[in-house]
């Protein structure tokens, strides 16, 4: 059982927010990337699945990383990299290493964490190597239900989203069945480990009929495959459908975006108009009530100027109810956002304090639990720093030092 000390949990969670807010790019040598990630943005998913850790083979985590092609905007802020095994000092495990472990400037060391993703779906169309994005860290598995949003249609999107990205440029259907979506599901399974499933995707005409088809969708694939099953949708109050939704679904995801109303209001036009603060605070209530605390969970978008004292704030009341809010630092690509810079780039110790924030105001309330044994997102926070965090407060209150509690394929710390 590995315990971490306070001094080892800080330099995680300090180099988990460099890769996170600046992302990689890859040394010279290597075939230039085009990946989603660095062309299509998204708050959360769609990087790279790599292993993190602090010497080559001894892993520490999982995150989803940018890696910037170097003609991409951003690369100028990204984390230079070179290819481990091929200094000197590694002579010896040269051949082992090379092209396997990559290493930043402040060592850190990274590994592209293995997926396969091949098979022929009934109707004999071929499984695009494009769903790999399909695959998130710590085999949580993501299912985008709806490839459009209730809010495109208004013209008042998230700013950040790129939810109908794969629809329009690679012609996905924007509905598949629910036959479909465990076809897919059923062939991952055949050539990888999955821990849970992970539903998100757009809202259809209202999150109530979302929240009902991500019911039937959860419904089957619960009989078939007995996965824990995550869902994100829009807050609703229809308190009988989020009861049965519970008895389905393990963990629940109602966002905010931003406790910054400022900024709520610039990067979610629909969203902010159909629901207040308020609004979302009732429906977490109402949620939590249903799915237990610490089941539900938040996310704050950071990198448009934020004011992190009111996003501390809104944490806490978050908080107090029984809800887990996780800090996302933007992940820029959507054609809205194209050329922005998002404000965190040089902040590292504001967003630092911020995450530090954070992590008290999780253990403070008991909202901490980040064990891989919860459903979809809450077991996995590949995409964000919320595992760290909560490591470096437990050890930082003296709440008890973190247990590693991931089984041996996910750390060999
Ligand atoms: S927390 Fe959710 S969205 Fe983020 S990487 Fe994990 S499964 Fe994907």
């Amino acid at each position: 059982m590995a315990l971490y000390s306070e001094k080892k949990a800080l330099k995680n969670l300090k180099d988990r927010i460099m890769l996170l807010s600046r992302g990689i790019t890859l040394p010279d040598i290597s075939i230039p990337v085009r990946h989603l990630q660095s062309s299509q943005g998204g708050p959360g998913p769609m990087g790279t699945v790599c292993y993190i850790g602090d010497a080559p083979g001894r892993r520490n985590s999982q995150i989803s990383l940018t890696i910037f092609p170097k003609d991409h905007y951003m690369a100028q802020y990204a984390l230079p990299t070179e290819w481990w095994g091929e200094g000197e000092e590694n002579k010896e495990n040269e051949q082992e290493n090379k092209k396997k472990v990559l290493l930043t400037g402040d060592n850190i060391f990274i590994e592209k964490v293995p997926s396969k993703w091949q098979g022929t779906f009934s109707n004999g169309r071929k499984v695009s190597s494009i769903s790999k994005t399909r695959f998130h860290p710590y085999r949580t598995f993501s299912l985008a239900l709806y490839r459009t949003c209730r809010h495109f249609e208004r013209n008042e999107q998230c700013k950040f989203c790129t939810i109908s990205s794969l629809s329009n440029k690679l012609n996905f259907p924007i509905r598949s069945t629910n036959q479909e979506n465990l076809e897919y599901l059923k062939i991952a399974m055949a050539n990888n480990p999955i821990r849970s499933v992970t539903m998100s995707g757009g809202t259809f005409d209202s999150p109530e009929k979302t929240a009902r088809e991500m019911l039937s969708l959860a419904k089957l694939i619960r009989k078939e495959t007995k996965f824990l099953v995550h869902i994100q949708t829009e807050p609703f109050f229809d308190k009988d459908l989020m009861k049965e939704l519970s008895e389905y679904v393990g963990t629940i995801g109602i966002f905010l975006e931003s406790f910054d109303e400022k900024v709520r209001r610039q990067i979610c036009p629909g969203k902010t108009r159909f629901n207040s603060p308020e609004n979302y605070l009732k429906c977490w209530e109402m949620a939590v009530s249903c799915f237990g605390r610490g089941n539900v969970w938040n996310t704050n978008i950071i990198g448009f100027d934020d004011d992190y004292d009111v996003i501390v704030k809104g944490i806490e009341k978050a908080a107090k109810v029984g809800v887990i809010t996780s800090i996302l630092l933007l992940r820029v690509g959507s054609k809205e956002l194209s050329g922005v810079t998002p404000s965190y780039i040089g902040k590292e110790d504001e967003v630092l304090k911020l995450h530090q924030e954070l992590g008290k105001i999780l253990v403070k309330y008991s909202v901490d639990n980040t064990s891989p044994k919860k459903a979809g997102c809450l077991g996995c926070y590949g995409c964000s720093a919320t595992k760290e965090v909560v490591k470096w407060a437990r050890s930082a209150l003296g709440k008890g030092r973190y247990e590693n509690d991931y089984p041996p394929f996910f750390a060999s710390a």
